[in-house]
């Protein structure tokens, strides 16, 4: 058996060990019509065009993307200053590693926000505050900070590794030797991290 050859991580979509995770992807329309649905109900919001909400083409930011989980992108010559409606937004794009069951509550969520966005409420002031505080799950309001960091995991191909106390972060940049550990200030070593995507 070659053993140079065995490979160290397998794809075949184990994100931790012992737990497979069906790579499963809601469709991305799917999501929109049920968070649609819900907006109708809300009577906080019955004044305003939650029917065009479904006319706004939807798509996927790129997969690398770390801090931006969504958007909602206006028309050209859209000021946020203008009053805006459904009409006035060019497309609404997901981050796709939201678009799964894991992370399928955080992506209702971000639709709901970029949602509240396409409806005219254009900043995150008061009023858009309040109304996003009506979705119903409380903890997908909060699930941006998760979210980031699963990224970031995702994304990282460097260990920066303390040869004296085995201290390691991850990033996505060698250290080169520029960096100490913040313990025993010896230089941080750079080990090629584990990948979990191709
Ligand atoms: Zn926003
Ligand atoms: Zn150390």
């Amino acid at each position: 058996m070659n053993r140079s050859n065995f490979p160290i991580n397998s794809e075949t979509g184990l994100e931790e060990p012992g737990i497979f995770i069906q790579a499963s992807s809601l469709s991305l329309e799917e999501t929109s019509l049920s968070v649609i649905e819900e907006m109708m109900n809300m009577p906080d919001l019955s004044d305003l065009h939650v029917e065009g909400l479904s006319q706004i083409p939807l798509g996927k930011l790129r997969i690398n993307a770390v801090r931006l989980h969504a958007v909602c992108r206006y028309k050209k010559g859209v000021k946020k200053t203008d009053e805006i409606s459904p009409d006035s937004v060019r497309c609404i794009d997901i981050h796709p590693r939201a678009l799964n069951d894991q992370w399928s509550r955080y992506a209702n969520f971000l639709l709901f926000h970029e949602f509240l966005h396409a409806l005219g409420f254009s900043n995150h002031g008061k009023e858009f505050r309040r109304l996003e505080a009506l979705w119903h799950d409380r903890e997908a309001c909060e699930m941006g900070r998760l979210f980031s960091s699963y990224l970031r995991n995702l994304n990282a191909r460097w260990l920066w590794v303390c040869p004296s106390c085995d201290m390691k972060h991850t990033r996505s940049k060698r250290s080169n030797g520029r960096y100490r550990c913040r313990l025993c200030l010896r230089p941080l070593i750079d080990v090629k991290g584990e990948l979990h995507d191709s």
